[in-house]
């Protein structure tokens, strides 16, 4: 069976990461009836910091197809990645299109299946901010409804498809993301060497990071932010994204200490700040639940989540105002909680055993 991978993003590119072990161990037993996976980057992340690295990281291989959509507005960055997709799907003829997450790039690897007649798998399925104005809840819910494997990694994720009337196709899984973190932690406690290099002692400062257009785009929301993050009382190191970068510095937002702003990190860098930050402060989805799992303490920088069993081991949504962060945190215990030991996440093996057994699919009438 021929699986076509679609990533373009950090995240996409760490969710790929386990799938593509698990594939490698399916194929030891299968042999020749093994699952073949090829790799296509859209190249939604265009900046070497946010994607080259991530593959190096993670030992992930060159994927077999780059589109370089590269930096594009939203409609004209989707219209060149159904193109290139649609291209790909013709030269490949996988006999399935596996997408991660909420992103364009997830959008555009669903529509570009369902064109071609492919059978389509959601990786992180039944995600629903209840935010319409979000792109990525779009993207989310098209992806869902398009597909023919749902993989949801949280009971919510499941019971937000049937409300949705969606009930075939719907597989409970566990969370690629943990599986990831739990694969590379001991790997970035032994390598990792951002806390050196930056000069940083563990336990010593406050970690953020922010990209949600929703959260960057607006000057007086990141202007609250911003202010709300300076008034912790701790010293707070941003590894900034390259969307937020240049909207700090369109909007002439100047940070100085205790904010220090670092270039973004490599995941291995980025799991050991993770690790031995005081709190976490942040508006991305994997990293709330990476402090989840490791027990951090975590803001959320939105008015709601995704996440809403982070919620119940104590993080706190802080909306972006500043005096509603600076609340929050004054709330926030700084202790780190006791996380069990490793839970056995085998989300990966899971989706690699549904999508192998299902290789009599036969392709869309
Ligand atoms: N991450 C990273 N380097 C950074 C910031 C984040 O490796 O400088 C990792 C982080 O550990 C998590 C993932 O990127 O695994 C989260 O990606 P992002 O915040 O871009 O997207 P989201 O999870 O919100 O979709």
């Amino acid at each position: 069976m021929k699986l076509l991978s679609v990533v373009g993003t950090r995240p996409q590119i760490i969710k790929a990461a386990p799938i593509q072990r698990a594939i490698e161990r399916w194929n030891r037993v299968a042999g020749a009836t093994g699952i073949h996976a090829v790799v296509v980057d859209t190249g939604q992340h265009y900046d070497a910091n946010l994607s080259g690295v991530m593959f190096d990281d993670l030992g992930l291989a060159a994927p077999g197809h780059r589109l370089d959509v590269g930096r594009q507005t939203g409609a004209a960055q989707l219209a060149r990645m159904l193109t290139g997709l649609d291209e790909v799907i013709a030269i490949e003829t996988p006999d399935l299109v596996l997408v991660y997450g909420d992103t364009t790039s997830t959008l555009a690897g669903a529509l570009a299946a369902r064109g071609r007649r492919v059978p389509l798998a959601h990786v992180e399925a039944g995600l629903r901010s209840f935010n319409p104005a979000m792109q990525e809840e779009t993207n989310r819910v098209v992806a869902d409804h398009l597909s023919d494997f749902r993989f949801c990694p949280t009971p919510t994720a499941v019971d937000n498809l049937r409300r949705e009337g969606i009930t075939s196709g719907v597989h409970l899984v566990d969370d690629v993301m943990e599986e990831a973190l739990r694969m590379f932690l001991p790997v970035a406690r032994r390598r990792g060497q951002a806390l050196g290099r930056l000069g940083l002692d563990a336990g010593g400062f406050v970690l953020a990071t922010l990209h949600r257009a929703e959260t960057v785009d607006v000057r007086a929301t990141l202007a609250g932010v911003v202010d709300g993050l300076s008034r912790l009382g701790h010293p707070v190191v941003w590894p900034c994204h390259p969307r937020t970068r240049a909207r700090l510095d369109a909007f002439g937002l100047r940070l100085d200490a205790p904010i220090r702003l670092v270039e973004p990190l490599g995941y291995l860098d980025m799991l050991q700040l993770e690790d031995a930050a005081a709190a976490i402060a942040t508006d991305s989805g994997g990293v709330q639940r990476e402090a989840g799992w490791l027990g951090v303490p975590c803001l959320v920088l939105r008015d709601e989540t995704e996440w809403l069993e982070m919620l119940d081991l104590g993080h706190l949504l802080t909306g972006t105002k500043a005096d509603g962060i600076v609340a929050a945190f004054a709330r926030l215990p700084l202790e780190r909680r006791t996380v069990p030991a490793s839970p056995g996440i085998s989300a990966s093996a899971r989706i690699v055993e549904v999508l192998a057994g299902a290789r009599a699919i036969s392709a869309r009438a």
